[in-house]
């Protein structure tokens, strides 16, 4: 641990850090009351049920997601939509809920998955993995991509609607229309279970494909015939991405496609889309339900945007931030797992400004960060997820992860920091004596104890589905499916699916093109793992990709370049891509300083109506140089592996180009064995004349779409 003086950082014990970082907020508390304190994360995992627990048990509803904190814009806007609608979230069925998988008789293999803003071979968002897509192609589902890149999954699509960015609204909601206009609802549902139905008729009745094409940039014929494919298929499955959150009409574009889901009679159907429930009840949360109700109603921002009272388990940083620079006092700041200012936010340097004048702020993190340097008071080391272990209770499985080493250093895991402070602040709600007891606590409702979770690894309570039928209906006031719910008429919204223009589509001659960030590095985890070495050495730069045809006339591949929007600019180097489409342009984000930040580019307030949802990939924006390199960025070297070393293409059609076999092979043998290229539009694996064979190769066995075999390699 680490305390800041006039003098610079200090070396503390635990004791110390922990005590100077109480005796601040019991005193904030005592002298300007709970809501002084704010407790916030990253993206996090499974940091948030201990952190929730910390902030309520404190008495505070100030918690905070800041990954990214503008507009909630990840996850939020679409679950507070399904919640609204039919009280729950939904997540497509890949047979993820049998232990059996693929073999299950209780599943049936979607006909059709529509992949919607996501690229889930490398993000595998939300304990959802990729490959269980991967696998139902290899089975026979048909799929449709969209996205405006040409990704992995765009390549293997049957149809792929390379849309333009922040337009998925207007797409959605012609889908919509062609489902009422070939009569392909299924109205079983709908006449029993759904309310609402006839006003989304009303209201995508004027969104044709026509009209819609104008919009997002996909023809007419495209948008009919994906409809059409979809809405024929039964069962057929959306898996949606984190990219419809980041436009200003996320509520809107959530609202349209839960309808589509659920008038094509897809909703908790085997291979449609599974309303998920918390395995054996233990709640994500981590914290008493009573307790987060009563005093969820007080936390910041609900009472302009009530849609953040619908499943949303955070305040929201956009208002906080609004509230802090008209003189609101923030007493102390608890952090942990965030590097704050380099992903979580439009206009970061505001952000910065505004965060360091909190009295007193603890830093919880792996390294220590640019954000931790600059903001943080007590600086507390947290340890790898292979020191700590863990719960984790994705929707489908409840596992556990055991730590295979002790704690390096002086580090400790994230629960052990929490329940240390935990009962110094929050004594009640922290009681038990050890992160082993708490994790027995938390997993009674399962029948097991944390050792007995160990030696499974993990459990899996199945699902039923059409759970409607077993129970009183529907999570919701009515027990029915709500397509209007009454919490978007209070929120100023309308209770029906929506869509604004994008602020990229003002694109003119000043800004000519359009562009989008946030697509997933899988050598990084947004901000992270760019000081190791060995990830680095595969991605050494800030990039943007551009379409041949939008390179200015001075600029080549390879050239640093600034990108301006009409709030801000960053440096990148230019790569020629023709995957990605004409007049669109993709910076990839998790840079943070030297001037590398793409989210400078954004203005603050500019989140989506109803208070959710932010432009982070929809800007109008421009192109020139070339432009100096930043100092610490322009000596960073390609990997030293060229391609003349490989002897041995691998014969494959899977790989996704993930690399994970390549750092495998030289974090195990200190050798290049293995590098994976992209040849002809496709990522290829190849052995090079260093590879040693290994008798059990650890490139095989971190292959997730089996590419690599052993007899492969010899
Ligand atoms: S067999 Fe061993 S040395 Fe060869 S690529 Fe795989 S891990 Fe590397
Ligand atoms: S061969 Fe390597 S890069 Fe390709 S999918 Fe397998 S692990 Fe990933």
């Amino acid at each position: 641990p680490l305390i800041k003086t006039r003098a610079g950082w200090r070396k503390a014990s635990w004791e110390e850090a922990l005590e100077m970082a109480g005796d601040a907020f019991l005193n904030a508390r005592e002298k300007h009351g709970p809501q002084s304190v704010i407790f916030c994360k990253g993206t996090g995992r499974d940091i948030g049920p201990w952190l929730s627990r910390l902030a309520y048990g404190f008495g505070s509803s100030e918690y905070y997601a800041l990954g990214p904190g503008s507009g909630s814009a990840c996850l939020m806007p679409r679950m507070s939509v399904t919640n609204a609608v039919f009280g729950g979230f939904m997540v497509a069925d890949c047979s993820q809920y049998f232990p059996l998988r693929y073999n299950d008789p209780r599943w049936r293999l979607p006909e059709c998955i529509l992949v919607w803003g996501s690229n889930p071979v490398d993000s595998n968002p939300d304990g959802f993995l990729g490959q269980w897509i991967v696998q139902c192609l290899k089975l026979g589902s048909r799929m449709i991509v969209v996205d405006p890149r040409e990704t992995w999954m765009a390549r293997r699509a049957d149809i792929h609607l390379s849309i333009d960015p922040g337009t998925d609204g207007a797409l959605a909601m012609a889908f919509l229309h062609v489902l009422f206009e070939e009569g392909l609802e299924k109205t079983g549902l709908e006449e029993k279970w759904v309310n609402g139905a006839d006003e989304v008729r009303e209201q995508v009745k004027y969104f044709s494909p026509e009209r819609a094409s104008a919009e997002c940039g996909v023809s007419a014929g495209d948008i009919v015939s994906a409809a059409l494919l979809y809405c024929r298929c039964e069962p057929a499955a959306l898996h949606w991405g984190v990219s419809m959150d980041m436009s200003p009409s996320a509520l809107g574009t959530a609202h349209a496609l839960t309808s589509l889901v659920v008038l094509s009679g897809n909703l908790d159907v085997p291979g449609g889309n599974v309303i998920v429930t918390d395995p054996y009840g233990i709640s994500r949360r981590g914290v008493d339900r009573d307790l987060a109700e009563d005093l969820g109603k007080t936390k910041t921002g609900l009472s302009e945007y009530p849609m953040i009272g619908s499943g949303v388990p955070y305040a929201l940083a956009d208002v906080l931030l609004d509230e802090i620079e008209s003189g609101r006092s923030i007493e102390c700041a608890w952090y942990q797992g965030t590097g704050l200012t380099a992903n979580g936010f439009a206009e970061p340097k505001r952000v910065g400004k505004l965060l360091a004048r909190t009295g007193l702020s603890v830093m919880v993190d792996l390294f220590m960060s640019p954000a931790a340097d600059e903001l943080a008071d007590i600086f507390l080391p947290v340890c790898t997820c292979l020191e700590r272990s863990g719960i984790r209770n994705w929707w489908y499985q409840l596992a556990a992860f055991d730590r295979v080493i002790e704690p390096l250093g002086e580090s400790r895991s994230d629960m052990e920091i929490v329940l240390s402070f935990g009962r110094i602040v929050a004594g009640e709600h922290f009681p038990w004596s050890g992160v082993t007891e708490w994790f027995d606590h938390i997993l009674k409702p399962s029948g097991h104890t944390w050792s007995e979770l160990c030696r499974k690894g993990w459990l899996m309570p199945g699902t039923r589905y059409e759970k409607h039928l077993s129970t009183a209906g529907f999570n919701t006031p009515t027990g029915k499916i709500e397509l209007q719910p009454g919490i978007m008429e209070r929120s100023g919204l309308l209770p029906a699916p929506w869509y604004v223009p994008p602020p990229s589509m003002e694109t003119g001659k000043k800004y000519p093109l359009k562009l989008t960030t946030g697509a997933r590095n899988p050598l990084y985890f947004h901000g992270e793992h760019r000081n190791v070495k060995h990830l680095r050495e595969l991605a050494p730069l800030p990039t943007v990709e551009v379409h041949p045809d939008d390179f200015p006339h001075e600029v080549g591949s390879g050239d640093w370049v600034l990108l301006e929007s009409p709030w801000g600019s960053c440096r990148r180097v230019a790569v020629s891509s023709p995957r990605i489409k004409k007049g669109v342009i993709s910076a990839d984000h998790g840079w943070g300083g030297h001037g590398l930040n793409v989210n400078d580019l954004l203005a603050s307030r500019m989140q989506g109506r109803g208070g959710l949802g932010y432009p982070f990939r929809c800007l109008p924006c421009r192109i020139s140089g070339p432009v100096e390199a930043p100092e610490e960025y322009g000596d960073v070297q390609e990997s030293p592996v060229v391609e003349s070393e490989c002897i041995m293409d691998v014969r494959t059609i899977w790989c996704t180009g993930c690399r994970a076999c390549a750092v495998a092979c030289v974090i195990h043998t200190g050798i290049h064995g293995l590098v994976v290229r992209c040849k002809d539009g496709e990522w290829t694996p190849g052995f090079t004349s260093a590879c040693l064979k290994c008798s059990f190769p650890p490139c095989e066995a971190v292959c997730h779409t089996g590419c690599l075999t052993a007899e492969e390699n010899v």
